[in-house]
């Protein structure tokens, strides 16, 4: 699919292509009923709409390319401007679709569609500090709970939670330093895309995140996204 818009220099990658086995549905994460649609409906239409992005790339599990087209084309996401099959890990789908992102990308956003409520606000939050010389920007969490460093099952320190934040996407990069970032191996463990540039000195951001912008892992995570949705 082409997308309309002439000038393509913010770019935004959809990862859609996990199992999603913790659910225990019969289909990908990706492609489960949230409030009467797919899933990942809400995380099309949402980046869709942004006045901040240009494109959109959807990586979707092998077998699905054509109901994310289908999906996409219902959805008038007319940003969408390819669909690409998903790899084995998470980092090997974000580089499936950074092979289509235009080498004239300025900035490139990576999403995953478990995310499904992204808001505009917090888009906003992680593309803005690119301008000042971060190569990456990360919308965290501060821990609520004392956190505990465990050896064995024994506590062996009671870690400073004050400078510790959990990781959300989207998260936003200088399309350089994300392709820098994927140029060698995807380390199996890197469950996302800013310890990669971290690893190689780049600047990381941390913004304000979303409670809302919850990962859903479990049916529970389902069905509390759900309540959200029906109360907007
Ligand atoms: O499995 P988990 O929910 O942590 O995955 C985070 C995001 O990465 C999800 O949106 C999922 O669809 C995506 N993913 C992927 N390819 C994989 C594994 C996960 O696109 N092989």
């Amino acid at each position: 699919m082409a997308s309309e818009a002439p000038d393509h220099s913010t770019w935004a990658i959809v990862v859609a292509a996990g199992s999603g086995e913790r659910l225990g549905a019969d289909r990908p994460k990706a492609f489960v009923a949230l409030g009467g649609r797919v899933l990942l409906a809400e995380s099309l239409e949402r980046l869709d709409a942004s006045e901040w992005i240009d494109a959109v790339v959807v990586a979707v599990p092998a077998g699905w390319e054509e109901a994310a087209i289908v999906l996409a084309e219902e959805l008038v996401a007319s940003k969408v401007a390819a669909v690409v099959t998903g790899g084995a890990t998470r980092g090997e789908s974000v580089r499936a679709a950074l092979a289509e992102v235009p080498d004239d990308a300025v900035v490139v956003l990576v999403h995953d569609a478990a995310r499904p409520l992204v808001g505009g606000d917090v888009i906003e939050r992680v593309l803005q500090p690119l301008a000042e010389g971060y190569e990456a920007v990360v919308p965290g969490l501060p821990l609520p709970d004392t956190v505990k460093r465990v050896q064995a099952g024994v506590v062996a320190e009671t870690v400073d939670r004050s400078t510790l934040v959990t990781v959300q996407t989207p998260q936003a990069f200088m399309a350089d330093a994300l392709r820098a970032a994927y140029s060698g191996g995807v380390p199996v463990d890197t469950t996302d895309c800013a310890s990669l540039v971290e690893a190689r000195g780049g600047r990381v951001r941390v913004v304000d995140g979303d409670l809302r912008l919850l990962k859903i892992t479990t049916s529970a995570d389902l069905a509390l996204v759900e309540s959200w949705l029906a109360e907007a």
